[in-house]
């Protein structure tokens, strides 16, 4: 009786482990890798370079808080901005940079978490060779970003 549910099973085992072989081969690991969607390409001048953006959480009457997915290409980076409430950074892929006005750049690797002040001016973006990823949790009670003068290269490059 043993032998026999073997000879039932065995074709389907055979076939469901094959196809699990063949999807690890046509996908991209690093696809695999991403947590969020990459979103859209951002089309606005807040940032300069190329950068992917998708919104996760919209605020709303209940969480005056929006949450979006922020990709960076490398060299890419925001202008320098205000959030009236501050933000929150968290780090999920990448090097990138992070820089208050009058403080000197902070280099960002995955894992690492930052906490910009409500009306401190500051930028963020990817290094120069290595792309960047970063969750941004932005308070909205007191109104929008406010977008100010683009990042230098000089001050980008500045370490
Ligand atoms: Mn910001």
């Amino acid at each position: 009786m043993m032998k026999h549910n073997l000879i039932y099973i065995l074709p389907f085992a055979i076939v469901f482990f094959a196809s699990c072989n063949y999807h690890q081969k046509i996908e991209d690991p690093k696809q695999n890798a991403l947590i969020f969607a990459r979103g859209d390409k951002n089309t606005t001048d807040n940032f300069k370079g190329e950068v992917w953006v998708k919104s996760l959480i919209n605020a709303d009457s209940l969480n005056e808080t929006a949450v979006g997915n922020v990709t960076f290409e490398p060299g890419a980076r925001s202008k320098w901005h205000i959030h009236p409430a501050g933000q929150i950074l968290l780090v999920t892929d990448g090097v990138g940079y992070y820089q208050e006005k009058g403080k000197s750049k902070q280099i960002l690797h995955r894992g690492d978490v930052v906490k910009c002040p409500p009306d401190v001016p500051h930028w963020h973006g990817a290094s120069a060779d290595t792309a960047f990823v970063q969750i941004a949790i932005t308070g909205r009670e007191k109104g929008p970003t406010v977008w100010l003068k683009p990042v230098t290269d000089e001050e980008y490059n500045k370490t």
